[in-house]
């Protein structure tokens, strides 16, 4: 049957057909409750008390979540990890940092600290797409640069120290709130709330241990140029006040505190890992068990719980495949686009209901078969 026509049975499909990696599916309910704040919130000044208190909210949520030592500090701006990544390079690299890079995002980091001309070339670790590459404790480094899990190729990675003094950030967009972690492994675990958090984009968020604080201290003190809006001393000074030194986006604020509520009354970040996994679970061993496809990610260890990557064979068109599901209301299921893969990739952070990736399994298998001739 030509792919346009194909009508997957209603009851097969899942609840809600959002599966993509990022921007991810925001809970209807949290969506509700945006809209019920009317004129209390959205369309008022961030330097007033209805946002400073959702700011502060979400800081108390998150030190709270996970189980922050009291003098760790959540510091947030805008410009998603991305300009996260530049505030590490004006702010928090001294000299020298070292990255992993197996995947799209690792690598966009080490691009950016490789461009900049105050800093010596970074120490690169990279292995191939679908696998983790170790950090190795060098001298000369004064940063490492890891990540919790490579969204572009579902490859989760431990968080661990090289060294025990160490300075580690850790990439967390895809991670945080999804994956185990202790804040003594690390000194930033940053994010953006568009992913694991269910939220918008534009912000980044930032756990920071108090070599953290230290650090962004010295860096800001040693003359260096920073602009403005990427300097982690102004937003450290700015988040201290429950605020971000430029306006940011309160929709996004609201969405993520909602999210994070939500997953702390429900039994916070050890319910989350496991409804991840429970997830995971139902779309790797499908793969496993299917004839035509199975997990991109070989060791099981490093196979990602948050976004499950799956090959098809050769005969198969996993963009057809991808095509069919969207035009039935289930999206975002296509490959990160630059790994160039015939896959499909799949989010299953904890908003996304184990029961619908379940159901999105099944709805892949009636797809197969639909497609017949072609599959
Ligand atoms: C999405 C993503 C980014 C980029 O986040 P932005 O908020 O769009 O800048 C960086 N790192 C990882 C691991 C991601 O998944």
């Amino acid at each position: 049957m030509p792919p346009d026509q194909i009508a997957i049975p209603p009851d097969m499909k899942p609840a809600d057909g959002r599966f993509g990696s990022g921007p991810s599916k925001v809970r209807t309910d949290a969506l509700a409750a945006l809209r019920a704040t009317g004129i209390s919130l959205m369309g008022t000044s961030h330097r007033q008390a209805p946002v400073k208190s959702l700011v502060g909210r979400l800081q108390e949520g998150l030190v709270s979540f996970f189980e922050l030592p009291d003098d760790y500090e959540v510091v947030l701006g805008n410009g998603g990890t991305t300009a996260f990544w530049d505030a590490q390079v004006f702010g928090l690299i001294e000299r020298r940092s070292q990255h992993v890079v197996f995947g799209e995002f690792s690598g966009k980091f080490a691009e950016a600290a490789r461009l900049a001309t105050h800093l010596e070339t970074p120490d690169v670790i990279e292995t191939e797409p679908g696998t983790v590459a170790t950090p190795i404790a060098r001298a000369g480094i004064d940063l490492y640069a890891l990540i919790h899990n490579e969204t572009s190729t579902g490859v989760m990675a431990p968080v661990t120290r090289p060294a025990p003094d160490a300075f580690v950030t850790v990439d967390a967009t895809s991670a945080a709130g999804a994956l185990p972690v202790d804040a003594s492994d690390f000194d930033v675990y940053y994010f953006a709330p568009q992913k694991t958090f269910s939220s918008d984009g534009g912000l980044w968020i930032a756990l920071c241990s108090p070599a953290a604080i230290e650090r962004i201290g010295s860096v800001a003190a040693s003359g260096r140029y920073i602009p403005p809006s990427l300097d982690l001393k102004i937003a450290l000074d700015n988040s201290r006040k429950q605020q971000t030194y430029n306006t940011p986006a309160l929709a996004t604020l609201f969405l993520m505190a909602e999210q994070l509520d939500w997953m702390i009354d429900n039994g916070g970040l050890s319910w989350a890992a496991d409804r991840c996994k429970a997830s995971a679970e139902a779309v790797y061993s499908w793969a496993e068990g299917s004839d035509v496809a199975w997990p991109f990610v070989k060791d099981l260890e490093a196979r990602s719980t948050t976004v499950a990557t799956i090959d098809f064979a050769d005969h198969i068109d996993a963009a057809a495949i991808a095509k069919v599901l969207r035009a039935n209301g289930i999206v975002d299921t296509e490959p990160y686009r630059k790994l160039g893969r015939n896959q499909l990739r799949i989010a299953l952070y904890p908003a996304v209901d184990p029961e619908d990736a379940a159901a999105l399994t099944r709805c892949i298998d009636y797809v197969l078969e639909t497609l017949g001739g072609n599959a």
